[in-house]
Formats: C-alpha cells, sequence, structure tokens
C-alpha cells in the first residue's frame, strides 16, 4: 500500500490517508470526495467555476500548494523587508525582552498554544492557574480588588471600561468626559462604541485638575494615569471631583509605572484598563496583546470577559474554574453588554509569567531603568522639556524642528514620534540602553547632562505580588519546570482531539507557527514608519486578496481581532451604509434563535434592536416566521445575521432564498463565517447572498487557540459596504469606519500563521480539506447515531462539518445529563464536545480534517464505551448518582487514596475498558468535577493560598 510519491503539506495536515478516507466514504456509501459534496451540499451554493484564478488569464493568481521550506523562505524574506529599529515610539506599545525561557518553554510550546478556552475546567487547571496569576498581578499592580482574563487590547478595554461605569453609575447623563492626553487610537476607538450607543464624548484637559472638568452632567470620567504625552495626570484630584459630580473614573494605568507610582485604584477610581504588552509580548506590529479590566468587588458582575474563581471540587479540594458564566455574552444574548468571546489569553498568561519570572523587585528594577532613561533625556532636553512628571515618556518642544529632528534619529536607527511640527516624543523601556539614549540626544543635537532635581514618582507604598506565584519562579530551572507542571494537567491538541463543534480546533502547524518568532514580524510598532513595514503590509494585502477570493467578497479588513469583533465591524459598516442612503430609521437585526451569543450582542452594541427568528422542527430556520418579521417590522429592517452551515451544523437549502427576502425587504445579509471550514473551496457566502461576513482564522485558518485567544476575527464585504470598513487615526488607505482594535492591523503578527497554511494548502489543498471535514463528520454521526442520536441533518440525512448529539431523551430515562458524558470523556483521554450550545442538553462534535480514522475511531469506541455505562445506570446496576459518570472525571489521588467507597471499581474509574485497537495514553485530570455555584456565591478571583492546593 506504499506509494512512491512524496508527501505534500497536505497529507501532514489532513488526517486521513487514502485507504482511511476510502473506508470511511464507503461507510458513508459514497464513492468519493466529490461525490459526497454533490449530495450533502446544496447544488444551488456550490461554486459553479471554483477555478481560483488558475484558469489561463485570470487577473488573480490563487496560491498553488508549496512546500514548508519554500513557504518558510518566502516568509523570511517578507520578514527581512521590515526594519527592526529601536522603538521609542510609545503610544501604548514599548520594546519589551520576552525571556527565552517563555519563548521556548511558553509561546512556542503546542500544550499551551494548542489548548483550547477553559471551559472543561478539570482538565484546564493549568491555564486557569496562570490565568489567575494575571489577574492576580493586574488587580494588585493596579490597587483594584479584582481583575478579568483578559481583554483584547487597550483601547477595547477602554470602550468597555465606558460601558462599565455607564451601567454601574448612578448618573444617567449620558455624556462620558474623555481627557485630551488619550492615545489617539483609544481615543478612536471609544468614539466608535460611544456612537451606536448614544454616548457622547466630551473632551477635557485633565491636567488642569478638577478645573478640567467641563460644565453639565456626565456619567464618567476616562483618563490615563499617564498621558500620550507622558505627562502625569492629577488622579486623586480629578476622580474626588467627579465623584463630587456623581460620576465615576476609570483610569489607563501602566502595569510597570504601577511598580513605582502610587496605582489608580488606590486613589479611588473605580476602573483600571490598560494592556499587559510591555510585561514580555513582542510589539508584533500591534498585537496580540493582553488587555485588561479591573475594578472594585462590588462591580464584579458587571465586569465583562472571563474571570477565574476558585471553588472546590467534588473530593473537597481546591480547584479553579470561570466564575460568573451566567453573566457572559453566551447566555445573556441580546441583554449582554459585551461581545466579548475569543480574549488574549495566551498573552495573558505570557505577561503573568513575565512577572513571576522577574517577580516584584525585578519588575520594580526594570521601570527604575525606564524611567531613568527618561530622566536622563529630560535633563539633556533642559528648556525644551514640556512637562517634567514622566514615568518613561518625555515629550520636547524643538520649534520647526520636529521632522528633523525624528529623521536624525532614524538615521541612527531610532523610532521617535513625531506629534507635530514643533514636538517630539520619546519612551524608553526595558529595551533602551545608554547607546539608544546618545543616539536620540544626537538626534536634538545635545549633549548629556547632570540630572536636574525633579519630583520623586516613586510614590507607591502598598506591596504587591507578595503571593509565591510571583517569588518561586525566579530561576530559569523553576520557571522551567512550573510552565511543564501547569501544562501537564491540560488536555491541548498535543494529548488529543478536541472535537469541539463550532470552535474548529484543526492542527497548528509547526512550520505555520515559527514564524511568528521571527525578529522582522515579532518587533516591528505598530505605528513605525512605512518603509519599515514592507514586508509586512505586503504579507497583509496578501491575505487580505485571498480571503477575499476565499469568500466571494470585494474587500477584507483584518483589523478586528477576535470573530465578535469582526461582528461588530461588519454591522457598523450596515448600519453606516444605511444612513449614507438616508436610512437612520434601519435598526433592527433579526437573528435565529439558534445563533451564536456573539451575535446578538454584537447587534446591540452596533445599536441594533434584536429581533430573534424562530427555527423549525428540522432545525432549520422558519422561513413563514421569517417573512412574518419582515412584514412586521418593514422598513425597520437593518440585517439578517445568520451562521452557515447554521450552528445546527446543517447546510440549510433554503439559504439562497433567505437571502433574497432579506434583500427584497431591504436589509443585508450578515452571514456569520465562523462556520467557514464546511465551505473553503466549495461555496462562497459572497456568492450566495451575504453582503458582510466575518471569519475566524483562529478556526478555519489555523492560528492557535491559545487556552482562548488570541484571535483575528477579519471582515469581508460586497463592493458597497467597502467604504465603511474599519479605519485607523494613525494610517491612512483604510476603510472609512472607525477603529475596532487599538492597532492599524489587528492582531498583525500572528497573520503568518495563515498565510502560511493557504500557501502551503493551496487551492487544491484547502478544498481537500474541506471535503475531509465534510466526511469526517459525517463518519462520526454514522457510527454515533445508534447510541446518541443526531438531533439534524440535512437533505440526504448528511450533515455539513459537525454534528449534535442528543442527550436529552437519555438525561430523561437515566438522569445521566451531556455534562456528565463530558466529564466522563476526561477519563478516557479525551476533551469533551462542546456542551449544551446551540441545544441544551446536547454534544456538538466537530472532528476537523487534521484527525486521523485512528482518532475518530478512538473518540467512537470511548463513546460506545460510555453508552454502555450509561446501559448499567438503565439496568438499574448503579443509579446515576453513584456512577462513573457522575464521578466524572476520577483524579489519580482519588483512584490511589486509601480509602476508596464508591460503587465501581477505580479500574472502571481511571482506566475503563474501550474496544480501540491501541491503548491511549492517560491524561490525568487535574481536579475532580469542579463546583461552579459555590465558586460563584464565595468569590475569589486572586491566588489562594498555595498550600490549600499542594497538600
Ligand atoms: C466562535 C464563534 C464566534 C465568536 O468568535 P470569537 O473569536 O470567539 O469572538 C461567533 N460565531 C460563531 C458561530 C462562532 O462559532
Amino acid at each position: 500500500m506504499c506509494s512512491a510519491t512524496e508527501r505534500v503539506f497536505a497529507d501532514r495536515h489532513i488526517g486521513p490517508n487514502e485507504a482511511e478516507l476510502a473506508k470511511m466514504l464507503t461507510e458513508l456509501g459514497v464513492e468519493s470526495l466529490e461525490a459526497l459534496a454533490a449530495r450533502a451540499v446544496p447544488g444551488s451554493i456550490l461554486d459553479s467555476q471554483p477555478g481560483y484564478g488558475l484558469e489561463p488569464g485570470a487577473a488573480f493568481k490563487f496560491p498553488w500548494g508549496q512546500s514548508e521550506h519554500e513557504v518558510l523562505e518566502q516568509l523570511a524574506e517578507l520578514a527581512g523587508q521590515n526594519t527592526t529599529a529601536v522603538s521609542m515610539i510609545g503610544l501604548g506599545y514599548y520594546d519589551t525582552i520576552t525571556p527565552t525561557v517563555l519563548r521556548r518553554s511558553l509561546i512556542e510550546n503546542p500544550a499551551w498554544y494548542t489548548a483550547y478556552t477553559p471551559y472543561q475546567p478539570e482538565i484546564s487547571q493549568g491555564r486557569l492557574e496562570a490565568l489567575l496569576n494575571f489577574q492576580t498581578m493586574v488587580s494588585d499592580l493596579s490597587g483594584q480588588e479584582i481583575a478579568n482574563a483578559s481583554m483584547l487590547d487597550e483601547a477595547t478595554a477602554a470602550a468597555e471600561a465606558m460601558t462599565l461605569l455607564r451601567r454601574a453609575s448612578k448618573n444617567k447623563s449620558d455624556r462620558i468626559v474623555v481627557d485630551a492626553d488619550l492615545f489617539p487610537q483609544t481615543r478612536a476607538v471609544l468614539e466608535t462604541r460611544a456612537e451606536p450607543l448614544g454616548i457622547e464624548l466630551v473632551e477635557a484637559d485633565l491636567a488642569l485638575g478638577e478645573e478640567g472638568l467641563p460644565p453639565g452632567d456626565f456619567f464618567g470620567v476616562v483618563l490615563q494615569q499617564f498621558g500620550a504625552s507622558g505627562k502625569r495626570l492629577p488622579v486623586k484630584e480629578i476622580v474626588a471631583a467627579a465623584h463630587g459630580r456623581e460620576a465615576l473614573v476609570a483610569v489607563g494605568t501602566d502595569l510597570l509605572a504601577a511598580t513605582l507610582v502610587t496605582p489608580p485604584g488606590e486613589l479611588g477610581a473605580e476602573v483600571c484598563y490598560g494592556s499587559a504588552q510591555r510585561f514580555g509580548v513582542p510589539l508584533g506590529f500591534g498585537g496580540p496583546h493582553a488587555g485588561f479590566l479591573a475594578t472594585k468587588q462590588a462591580h464584579a458582575r458587571q465586569l465583562p470577559g472571563r474571570l477565574v474563581g476558585v471553588s472546590t471540587d467534588a473530593d473537597g479540594h481546591a480547584a479553579y474554574r470561570l466564575a460568573l458564566q451566567t453573566r457572559e455574552q453566551h447566555i445573556r444574548r441580546e441583554r449582554a453588554t459585551s461581545n466579548i468571546c475569543t480574549a488574549q489569553v495566551l498573552l495573558a498568561v505570557l505577561a503573568a509569567m513575565y512577572a513571576s519570572y522577574h517577580g516584584p523587585d525585578g519588575l520594580k528594577a526594570i521601570a527604575r531603568r525606564a524611567h531613568g532613561h527618561a530622566a536622563a533625556i529630560a535633563a539633556a532636553l533642559g528648556e525644551a522639556l514640556v512637562h517634567d512628571t514622566f514615568f518613561d515618556t518625555v515629550l520636547a518642544r524643538v520649534p520647526g524642528q520636529a521632522a528633523a529632528v525624528v529623521a536624525a534619529a532614524k538615521l541612527g536607527g531610532v523610532n521617535l514620534r513625531l506629534v507635530d511640527a514643533d514636538h517630539v516624543a520619546v519612551s524608553c523601556d526595558e529595551a533602551t540602553t545608554d547607546d539608544h539614549v546618545a543616539t536620540v540626544l544626537q538626534a536634538f543635537g545635545l549633549v548629556a547632562a547632570e540630572p536636574r532635581a525633579q519630583a520623586e514618582i516613586a510614590d507607591r507604598t502598598s506591596p504587591y505580588l507578595a503571593h509565591p506565584s510571583f517569588n518561586r519562579y525566579h530561576s530559569e530551572t523553576a520557571m522551567l519546570r512550573y510552565l511543564r507542571e501547569l501544562s501537564d494537567k491540560d488536555i491541548a491538541l498535543d494529548r488529543s482531539m478536541i472535537p469541539l463543534g463550532s470552535c474548529t480546533m484543526k492542527l497548528n502547524a509547526a512550520a505555520e507557527m515559527e514564524p511568528i518568532s521571527y525578529a522582522g514580524f515579532a518587533r516591528i510598532h505598530p505605528f513605525a514608519p512605512e518603509t519599515d513595514t514592507v514586508g509586512y503590509r505586503k504579507m497583509i494585502k496578501g491575505l487580505e486578496a485571498e480571503l477575499a477570493f476565499i469568500t466571494g467578497y470585494h474587500s477584507v479588513s483584518l483589523q478586528p481581532n477576535a470573530g465578535s469583533q469582526g461582528e461588530l465591524a461588519g454591522l457598523l459598516a450596515i448600519r453606516a451604509y444605511h444612513r449614507s442612503r438616508g436610512d437612520e430609521h434601519r435598526d433592527v437585526c433579526l437573528i435565529p434563535s439558534s445563533a451564536h451569543g456573539t451575535n446578538a450582542a454584537s447587534a446591540v452594541m452596533a445599536g441594533m434592536r434584536v429581533v430573534v427568528v424562530g427555527c423549525r422542527e428540522n432545525g432549520d430556520i422558519d422561513l413563514d416566521d421569517l417573512r412574518a418579521k419582515l412584514a412586521s417590522h418593514g422598513d425597520k429592517l437593518a440585517a439578517i445575521m445568520i451562521t452557515y452551515p447554521s450552528t445546527h451544523g446543517v447546510y440549510e437549502a433554503a439559504v439562497t432564498e433567505l437571502c433574497g427576502l432579506v434583500h427584497d425587504a431591504g436589509g443585508q445579509v450578515y452571514i456569520d463565517g465562523a462556520n467557514l471550514n464546511a465551505l473553503v473551496g466549495l461555496a462562497r457566502p459572497g456568492h450566495f447572498g451575504g453582503d458582510v461576513s466575518h471569519l475566524n482564522l483562529h478556526k478555519t485558518f489555523c492560528i492557535p487557540h491559545g487556552g482562548g485567544g488570541p484571535g483575528v476575527g477579519p471582515v469581508a464585504v460586497g463592493e458597497h459596504l467597502a467604504p465603511f470598513l474599519p479605519g485607523h487615526p494613525l494610517r491612512d488607505g483604510l476603510g472609512g469606519g472607525g477603529p475596532v482594535s487599538a492597532a492599524p492591523f489587528g492582531s498583525a503578527s500572528i497573520l503568518p500563521i495563515s498565510w502560511a497554511y493557504i500557501q502551503l494548502m493551496g487551492f487544491s489543498g484547502l478544498r481537500r480539506a474541506t471535503l475531509t471535514a465534510i466526511a469526517s463528520a459525517n463518519y462520526l454521526a454514522r457510527k454515533l447515531d445508534q447510541h446518541f442520536p443526531v438531533l439534524f441533518t440535512g437533505a440526504g440525512g448528511f450533515v455539513a462539518h459537525e454534528c449534535i448529539l442528543d442527550l436529552r431523551q437519555i438525561t430523561k430515562e437515566t438522569g445521566v445529563t451531556a455534562e456528565d458524558v463530558a466529564k466522563r470523556l476526561a477519563d478516557y483521554g479525551f476533551h469533551a464536545p462542546t456542551l449544551s450550545f446551540p441545544v441544551s442538553g446536547t454534544l456538538m462534535v466537530e472532528p476537523t480534517e487534521s484527525e486521523s480514522l485512528e482518532e475518530l475511531d478512538a473518540f467512537v469506541a470511548a463513546m460506545v464505551a460510555i453508552k454502555g455505562e450509561i446501559d448499567q445506570v438503565a439496568k438499574g446496576v448503579w443509579s446515576a448518582e453513584d456512577s462513573p459518570l457522575r464521578g466524572a472525571p476520577h483524579t489519580a489521588r482519588a483512584v490511589t487514596a486509601d480509602s476508596w467507597d464508591r460503587k465501581y471499581s477505580r479500574q472502571v474509574a481511571a482506566y475503563p475498558k474501550i474496544a480501540s485497537a491501541s491503548p491511549r495514553p492517560k491524561v490525568w485530570p487535574g481536579a475532580a468535577r469542579i463546583d461552579g455555584v459555590a465558586g460563584d456565591r464565595n468569590l475569589v478571583c486572586a491566588c489562594p493560598p498555595v498550600e490549600s492546593y499542594a497538600e
């Protein structure tokens, strides 16, 4: 059976080999993948000309699959076309030195980067502990009581702070005061997010203190402790004055500065927000970086995003899990106050580990050094210094000379910030050296001067990072082992398939990952001059064109840094389009009842009213209900938001008809592209009726999930919406809409992953991947249906790329729940499928194309074995309560304990029999079943005493 052809990349990416695939297709009763496509995918959407620019004379040539070697060479060349200057531009992005042990053992380690969001806490204790460290670090440094993990970037964190203040404030004004010295990108994102919600930004010069506050009512105030100019603001005075006017305050906080200065949380601010980038996370041309949001305990339930909390497991041991899940957008839907879903977990973990590695003293030393270098520049500037209360950034007045100074520094390899014709700003950071300072002074035509007497900024008296997590791992050996200890507790893609429906946990190939560590991609400031970013922009343009081609749309913006942000950008484009035509009244967004929670949340954030469209018994959108809703909302209709294939995992045949109905009613069609893994190379949403889609590059295009982020959620639009794509205040040539991310190209430094995937696979490889994903999902559906009925199928009895297993009847008859099955799978060494989405009491399974037949069969065997256990419950051998299903998952500590009083054996608990050809590696869950409710009742979201966990 050994063929003599050399393997191409697609053969490595795609799990089943030819022989395996043939077996699977036989099971499905089709002769070939093409025959499967013809049967499973509605003819009305199938691409009639899937030529992809391969036909002679085509204007656009889609890449043909290339070898890893070739693609890596091209990426090295692109990285080489970028210039890694010394970045002293500032504005919220600072060079930093990633400790090598964290690069090799964390960000380049698949045990960390291939993990999923820790919704199954028992097999996620490692990253949950790391995230708890992040929360502790942020709340300690900012002087707040509670912090989340994490936000998408600093500017969106500020926007979330704004809406949190509005919810929490007693003052019902629609106005919020924003300081004039905010980072320009923060200010611009606040504007994007405020306008649809009817919030008015009022600019003020808060450097004046109380005097600076405008007359009239306002519900909140947003300022930075250190402004864009570097100047320190009188936070305490402003907070007191704002409180006197019944307004709440959010303060942009620099975590490094906070090691020296009294943090805003101690000065009475309700919220601290910011970025943890400078804690070891490369600049990366703008991202990904972890944003943060911290507040008082009293506002804990208002805090958006994910929050890790401490609870106990069934054996009485302390354990971590995501807290307050009921306030998350997937449950609150149109009542949600934020749409954030995928966050920045990997980067939050990196920042927390950076703090653990340096410890409180090390961080303070780094802060002192950065401040010292800034002070040296300030001293030399003398009269040219604009303000003398700074941390790391100084502002110089050089009338008429600013451009010349910046150019001179550039000749010396240093990028400074040109503020205007008369001003230059210089930011120092961890990577700044005496040589850099000398180059800067030379550019100004200055010589070093004796430091002059200046206000001592180090006025912080409270301790921070006293917890052992930040004091135990200062040696490389200790850190190395800590990272291994934690990741050993988790199931990531390096141990098992992760069959999470809707999340598309496919291979993240090493060749795709490697380039993100290239200095030419990692060490580029988002606002670096154009001449420094030639390679980046070439790669970005190419990726945009390829994604536009794959989706059948006109234009793509890569700015949104998660699917949720792509949704918002797309809906804002629809809103702007209607307004440009005088249709201000179009504000109704139709959303099917089965939609992902972010859809409704994004619609609300875009200023739309959500109207739910029902689904029929077979899971399809109810077109009669749609017609009724279209009739009753008439010319108020703005858009419909559907997912295709549906979140039920089905290609709805009526999609083209549905799009036609909405268009006839004057509405726009938003197609959520999270399920694009079922379409790439087969059908294009821009051709079968969509006006706009977002994609999830962290699903379909191989960016790893990182344990809950990063992500990239590009938004793709038809020509009529292109003028309304996101823009950016610091970069021309993007769309005309407001920015939805802090950086012009969002999380630019992970785009090489998707770029590499497309070049490696080429058109035929991508198409084969899609077809294989469909075949694998249908294979699982066939094999499992007799044990756990598949809830929905399309025409011909086929599903798309995922299937929903219905456990509700089983639960009714035996008491065994879908959650029990999900937890029990961990005992068998598998990560659970998606639990209770989109239908409560079900499991949604998505194998992706990357899993071999052997792995699929092992999963089936585990599920069949679990069904056998359920049958025992049905027969009365065990009650559901006393069964290994409810007892799952079983920890090593539990099964090796001296006492064992369960109704089943230790072997059944930990090494259950599975009819699989090869034994699976045993993965020991880090915790037994965790009690979420108890943890929510007594909310603890910072590091607990470690002793409680290490007995
Ligand atoms: C994953 C997903 C989203 C949200 O994407 P994030 O990147 O997590 O914000 C939206 N819709 C669907 C159907 C999804 O599966």
